[in-house]
């Protein structure tokens, strides 16, 4: 087929499936990817993460001329037919989305949102977050992109607008061709503290051409709820119970963790809690990075020591482990530390999940050292009825519902609908 002067979409994965989510536009010479991460199955036990081993369980796409050439596994991947311009998006920090950056051939370019290179750079300094590339030392090169910002890549032009989502950060692509319009949502919700975020994007995708969205809530029939949650309908409404919690239990030790790259979460955690808010020595440090602010904090045993944050917020490991009632803080590691009889806030934290084995072993832990486990949770992603609403702000001509297992339930009113296999292309 002579695709000159056309537009081609290709979902090269994430299709069926939530996380993992590769899509190529191309346009002539040039050619873009969103996003960079892999499927997350820790069902399958894999022992390791090689490129070849990924490539074989179908957690990352066959790309021709994409991962560094350094690893092993690349040669056997088809170079691309001609001489293409090639860069990369990345629309937020999650695993599912951003996990093998370090396997991109580091001659190509990399652009995201300023915060999430932040937080990736942070999340990634101990090289244990990001699968690691031997050739490359912590995290590779990102261009960092402001809000609003656009790049262009041969003909094709590529807007980030940020969005509402659980990893701050988070960013939708305008992406315009010499002869069509596309939208990437990215992940995104209407109910954090940023919906005025979602809705300015949706204002500006409006009566796109083509509308790749994300449908991670649709995926699930009424969901049975887990017994130990507590399910908010806002992150406004989780800091409220927390809160209350908290106030309910003066006289006990009190603990918790999130997800770090909800940085917005910790930041009202700050504001809201009637204690002093405690954080791990790293979380301090993305919080200061990202959102300028000074957090009281500490080191875990065997951390290490971080410059930018100033001594006077520092309190002891030990003072934390001894109190009962003037603190809240942020535990990471060291769970067999904590008192008999405290309580433990789980906010989202890792691991995540039934669908994680480390959850079961996490909550027996903290069963055998009596500590008492509170599960909240407030989705990253749009309700059902607001993925309905964002369609509705943006009238696309045609929707791709992506991220889901249930694309099929994400319904277009106001044009076509396609549901693609992964691999297949579309040509506009
Ligand atoms: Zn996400």
């Amino acid at each position: 087929m002579d695709l000159k002067g056309k537009t081609t979409v290709t979902f090269h994965s994430g299709i069926l499936t939530i996380g993992g989510t590769v899509i190529e536009v191309r346009y002539e010479d040039a050619r873009i990817f969103f996003d960079f991460g892999t499927e997350f199955r820790p069902e399958l036990g894999l022992t390791e993460e090689s490129l070849p081993t990924l490539l074989k369980n179908r957690l990352v796409p066959k790309l021709a001329g994409v991962y560094d050439p350094r690893l092993p596994g690349a040669e056997d991947l088809p170079a691309p037919a001609e001489d293409v311009e090639t860069a990369v998006f990345l629309s937020h920090a999650h695993l599912d989305h951003a996990k093998m950056i370090n396997y991109l051939d580091p001659a190509i370019p990399l652009y995201t949102l300023r915060e999430t290179k932040a937080i990736l750079a942070s999340l990634n300094q101990n090289e244990t977050f990001l699968l690691p590339n031997p050739h490359v030392t912590g995290t590779r090169e990102m261009i960092a992109l402001e809000a609003g910002a656009t790049v262009t890549v041969g003909q094709i032009q590529v807007t980030i607008l940020p969005v509402d989502h659980d990893a701050y950060g988070a960013a939708a692509l305008l992406i315009k061709t010499p002869d069509a319009f596309l939208t990437y949502t990215g992940d995104l919700r209407l109910h954090g503290y940023d919906r005025e975020l979602t809705e300015a994007f949706c204002k500006q995708a409006k009566g796109t051409d083509l509308l790749m969205m994300e449908g991670v809530s649709i995926s699930f029939d009424e969901r049975e709820e887990e017994p130990d949650t507590q399910v908010m309908t806002s992150e406004q409404a989780l800091i409220d119970r927390l809160v209350e919690l908290v106030t309910e239990n003066p006289q006990r030790q009190l603990t918790f963790n999130g997800y770090p790259a909800n940085v917005k979460r910790f930041a009202a955690i700050l504001e809201a809690i009637p204690r002093t808010v405690v954080l791990e020595a790293n979380m301090a440090a993305l919080l200061q990075e990202v959102l300028g602010l000074d957090a009281y904090y500490y080191y875990p045993t065997g951390a290490t020591f971080i410059e930018s944050l100033k001594p006077e917020f520092a309190i002891s490991y030990e003072t934390l482990l001894a109190d009962q009632e003037k603190y809240f803080w942020q535990v990471v590691a060291g769970f067999d530390q904590l008192q008999a009889g405290s309580l433990y806030f789980h906010l989202d934290a890792e691991p995540l999940g039934d669908f994680d084995p480390a959850y079961q072993i996490f909550l027996d832990l903290l069963k055998k050292q009596e500590v008492t486990f509170v599960r909240l949770a407030c989705s990253g992603h749009a309700f059902p009825e607001d993925l309905a609403e964002i369609i509705s702000m943006i009238q696309p001509k045609t929707l791709v519902p992506i991220h889901t297992l249930k694309p099929e339930k994400l319904v277009n009113p106001y044009g076509e609908r396609i549901l693609p296999s992964r691999g297949d292309t579309i040509v506009l």
